[in-house]
C-alpha cells in the first residue's frame, strides 16, 4: 500500500504529537484553485477558520487569495498575515460588538450578515463611526449538502442565514437604513461536500432568489457561494488535490451570472486539507481479550474530528514495514470517545513508531485543545526540516 512521503529520521528526532505541512502540496493546490478560478474570473477567499497557522496563512495570502472570516480573533489573524482589509469578508450568527467595530475600523470588503437583529446592529455600529458598511445577506437556501449533519448549514432547521421567506422584508428594512450598503448574497451549505449535485441546487436557487429580487429593483454585485468542496480522505497519496475544475465548472455551467457581477468563493477545507498530517507515537500496545489497541501519545485534544464528527482519517504507520495488524488506535484522553479508529489495519505497531494521520490539514491544529492540561502541538514545515 502507498504511504505518504516524510522526512523520518528528522521526525524522530522530535516531541510528538505534532503537525506536519508540505508546503509544496499546499502551493500545488493554490496553483490549481488561482487557475481555475482564473478562468471564470472567480474571487476566492481563503475560510481561516479550516487552518489559522500564521505560516499557513502567510502563505495563503501571499497567494493573492482572499480571506473568510468567522470571528474578530480570525479578521485579526487574516490582518496580520497580510490580507488586504479589501479581500476580507466576515460571516458568523453571532458577531459581538467589537468584532463588528474591527472590520468597521479596517474597512472589511464586506460583512455577511445572518439576521436583521445583527444588521440593525451592524447599522447602529457603522452611524457611530459615520461609515457605511458594505453588506451581503447571508441567505439559507434551504439546499441539502448531503453531508454530515453536524457541518450542514443550509436548511431550515439550521441557525445559519436569512430565511427565503424572509428576504423581501429583511431586504426593505435594510434599503432604509443609512449606514449600510446591501452589496450581494451569500450562501454557505456545508463542509465537506462531494455530491456536486448540493452545487447544482445552489446555483439554480441563487438564479432564483436573483430573478425574485429583479422584480423588486434589486440588482446585486456580488454572489458568494461559501465553501464546502470536500476532499478524499480514503486516497490522499493518489488524490492530493480536489477537483476544483469540476465544482468551478459546475457553477459555472448553471449559474445566471448579470454584467459587471462578480463571484466570490470560501473554499476551506480543499485548500488546506491534503497538505497537513498529525504525527504522533505509540506509546503502547495493550493486548486485549478480542483486540489489540494501539495507544498513541495524542489523542482527541490534538485531533477532535474522530470524535466529533465520526470522522475517517487515514492512518499510517511511516516506521515500519513489518506485516500488517489490525488495532484499535486510541488517545491517552480521559474519555471514552478519544479513538480514533477501530479495526485499523497498521503495520504491526511497537512502542515509539511514528504513525501519521492523513489529510489532517484542515480543522485539525486549529482545533487542538488543552483539555487535560495537555500542551498544544506543535506545528513543522517540510521546508524547514
Ligand atoms: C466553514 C465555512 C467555510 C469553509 O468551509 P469548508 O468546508 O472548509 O470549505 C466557508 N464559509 C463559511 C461561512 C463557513 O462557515
Amino acid at each position: 500500500m502507498l504511504k505518504g512521503t516524510f522526512p523520518i529520521d528528522k521526525m524522530k528526532a522530535l516531541e510528538t504529537p505534532f503537525y506536519y505541512y508540505d508546503v509544496n502540496l499546499l502551493q500545488k493546490t493554490l496553483d490549481v484553485v488561482k487557475a481555475e478560478a482564473g478562468k471564470y474570473d472567480y474571487h476566492i477567499h481563503y475560510a481561516v477558520k479550516a487552518n489559522a497557522n500564521p505560516r499557513v496563512l502567510s502563505i495563503i495570502a501571499a497567494n493573492g487569495l482572499g480571506a473568510d472570516c468567522v470571528s474578530g480573533g480570525e479578521v485579526q489573524a487574516s490582518l496580520d498575515a497580510g490580507f488586504p482589509a479589501g479581500k476580507i469578508v466576515f460571516a458568523g450568527v453571532g458577531k459581538a460588538d467589537w468584532e463588528i467595530n474591527l472590520g468597521l475600523d479596517n474597512d472589511i470588503f464586506c460583512f455577511n450578515v445572518e439576521s436583521v437583529a445583527e444588521l440593525r446592529i451592524i447599522n447602529e455600529l457603522a452611524a457611530l463611526k459615520g461609515k457605511v458598511a458594505q453588506v451581503a445577506l447571508r441567505v439559507n437556501p434551504e439546499v441539502d449538502a448531503h453531508t454530515h449533519a453536524k457541518i450542514t448549514t443550509g436548511l431550515k432547521e439550521n441557525k445559519f442565514g436569512i430565511n427565503l421567506s424572509q428576504l423581501n422584508g429583511v431586504i426593505t428594512e435594510l434599503l432604509a437604513m443609512q449606514h449600510v450598503k446591501l452589496i450581494g448574497l451569500h450562501f454557505h451549505i456545508g463542509s465537506q461536500i462531494t455530491d456536486m449535485s448540493s452545487f447544482q441546487d445552489l446555483a439554480i436557487c441563487a438564479n432564483e432568489i436573483q430573478e425574485d429580487l429583479a422584480t423588486l429593483g434589486v440588482h446585486l454585485d456580488n454572489i458568494n457561494f461559501g465553501g464546502g468542496l470536500g476532499i478524499d480522505y480514503y486516497h490522499p497519496n493518489h488524490l492530493p488535490i480536489p477537483s476544483f475544475d469540476n465544482y468551478f465548472a459546475v457553477i459555472h455551467k448553471l449559474l445566471k451570472v448579470r454584467p459587471g457581477q462578480q463571484i466570490h468563493f470560501e473554499p476551506g477545507r480543499s485548500i488546506v486539507g491534503q497538505c497537513g498530517n498529525m504525527i504522533s507515537k505509540v506509546l503502547y500496545v495493550k493486548e486485549g481479550e478480542t483486540k489489540n489497541f494501539a495507544i498513541l501519545d495524542a489523542g482527541f485534544t490534538e485531533l477532535i474530528r474522530p470524535a466529533m464528527y465520526d470522522s475517517y482519517h487515514r492512518m499510517e504507520n511511516i516506521t515500519s514495514e513489518e506485516e500488517f495488524e489490525v488495532y484499535d488506535v486510541v488517545g491517552p484522553i480521559c474519555e471514552s470517545s478519544d479513538v480514533f479508529g477501530k479495526d485499523v489495519e497498521l503495520n504491526k505497531a511497537r512502542r515509539g513508531d511514528l504513525i501519521a494521520f492523513r489529510s489532517a490539514g484542515a480543522y485539525g491544529e486549529v482545533m487542538a485543545s488543552q483539555y487535560n492540561c495537555r500542551r498544544l502541538p506543535k506545528a513543522y514545515f517540510s521546508d524547514q526540516l
